[in-house]
């Protein structure tokens, strides 16, 4: 191992010298647990190692991308193989077509209508850019101006979707950001999540004008708040009866809660126009993507009206990462995933019982996180009210014993196919310190 010559909070001084905050994006600062932010210099299977040669067990999973575990041999083989042949050329290769071949085939669903709902898909960098455009694509395509968003949900930083959102303006406790223009929040209607009465009521009122509703499939950005069951239907039906499209983020779920995403295993079977993908997508480099019918992905220049591109779109090491990844998602990794999944999230439920800490853990497909809440939180109200006091001491015990959790409430803990019984020992281990000390 590198001699130690440096410290977390040496680093952290100095970036905060050099970057806002010290960061490059908010949640990272660990303003909400009140801990210094670890300096990583390596990363592999379960494992993330700190500046000053200290190792933890991840569940941050780089925010969702590391779903083989970190470094994972075939996914580095690729990129590397890429790399050694150009790092981009700004123009078509074949890696990108097999790349989108491979998602259409992926997004199928035998019993639904349609069954393969995506039949073109536009590659881009980030999961923000996907849900821009998809946004813009709806706009264009509806001739209408009016987005539905619900609070709490998280779909990047564009201007039209940072109102009540969840992820880091959730945890720094922002109604939404300075410097988006008055008239672009106008269009966009935030209403509380899983309430379908209130999506029928503005859809009675303001309908003629919705160009769309955007929805996390399975929102994980206040923490997990699954969809109540038939709810991603409902709110497709009421979109489509008044001429309006459906946007299903899948940035952060597409290819984790499943081959098919949550899209694939929701329990009733609904047909969203858009869909947009990042993080697993990708493989941990940056790409992201939306798709749907020909009919209206069409409508994307070249061919269409609806303006969209991007210098590094489709990034032939992006494209190797995520061609690698979604290739080693098999059925076993996917199963391997839901056991540690389980393993971690009873283990969590036992110890914060066993200290009479009321908490709920909340899932959706391996996805979970803890609400320390009497009852489940169903919405962003509901996910505000708990004891999210809780979680600060909770999370810094759990870093002193060696596990590295996001570090905020509102977010999903990331667990990979490299989480070996090992992995799940340490965090098992870890737990009842960690409980005792949110009982505190
Ligand atoms: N949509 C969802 C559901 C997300 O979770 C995120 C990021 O966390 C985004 C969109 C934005 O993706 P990116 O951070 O790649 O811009």
């Amino acid at each position: 191992m590198a001699a130690v010559t440096t410290t977390n909070d040496a680093e952290f001084a100095r970036a905060r010298a050099a970057m806002p905050g010290g960061v490059n994006s908010p949640v990272r600062a660990f303003g909400s647990v009140g801990a210094t932010p670890r300096f990583l210099v390596s990363a592999s299977g379960a494992r993330v190692t700190d500046v000053e040669g200290r190792e933890y067990v991840d569940l941050v999973g780089s925010w969702g991308p590391a779903i083989l575990g970190h470094a994972h041999p075939a996914v580095v083989k690729a990129v590397q193989d890429a790399a050694s042949r150009g790092l981009g050329f700004g123009a078509s290769t074949p890696g990108e077509t097999e790349l989108a071949e491979l998602v259409e085939a992926r997004i199928a669903r035998p019993a639904s209508e349609p069954a393969r709902p995506i039949e073109r898909l536009r590659l881009v960098s980030t999961g923000t850019e996907a849900t821009m455009t998809a946004i813009r694509l709806a706009r264009g395509a509806t001739r209408r101006d009016l987005i539905v968003k619900f609070a709490g949900h998280y779909h990047g930083h564009s201007d039209g979707l940072l109102a009540e959102a969840g992820s880091g303006v959730a945890t720094l406790a922002l109604p939404g950001s300075a410097g988006v223009p008055a008239a672009i929040a106008a269009q966009t209607l935030v209403i509380p999540y899983n309430d379908v009465d209130v999506v029928r009521e503005v859809f009675a009122t303001r309908g003629a004008d919705i160009a769309a509703i955007i929805v996390e499939a399975a929102p994980a950005n206040m923490g997990i708040v699954p969809p109540q069951r038939g709810f991603n239907a409902a709110i497709a039906r009421i979109a489509h009866a008044h001429g309006a499209l459906l946007i299903l983020d899948e940035v952060l779920t597409g290819f984790r809660a499943g081959p098919a995403g949550w899209w694939g295993i929701d329990p009733v079977p609904f047909a969203p126009d858009l869909f947009t993908f990042g993080k697993v997508i990708g493989g941990g480099l940056p790409l992201a993507a939306l798709g749907g019918s020909a009919q209206l992905m069409d409508q994307l220049a070249p061919l269409g009206p609806v303006y969209q591109a991007g210098t590094l779109s489709g990034n032939p090491l992006a494209v190797a990462a995520g061609l690698a990844t979604l290739r080693a998602l098999d059925t076993a990794a996917y199963a391997r995933i839901d056991a540690a999944s389980a393993a971690i999230a009873d283990a969590a439920a036992d110890a914060l019982t066993a200290q009479g800490v009321a908490h709920r853990v909340q899932r959706a497909g391996s996805l979970f996180s803890i609400a320390f809440a009497d009852t489940p939180p169903h919405d962003y109200e509901t996910v505000k009210a708990q004891d999210a006091f809780r979680y600060p001491p909770f999370f810094r015990a759990m870093l002193d014993a060696g596990v590295s959790l996001p570090p905020s409430v509102f977010e999903a803990w990331f667990v990979s196919a490299a989480h070996d019984d090992r992995a799940v020992g340490q965090i098992t281990d870890a737990l009842p310190a960690a409980a005792r000390a949110a009982a505190a």
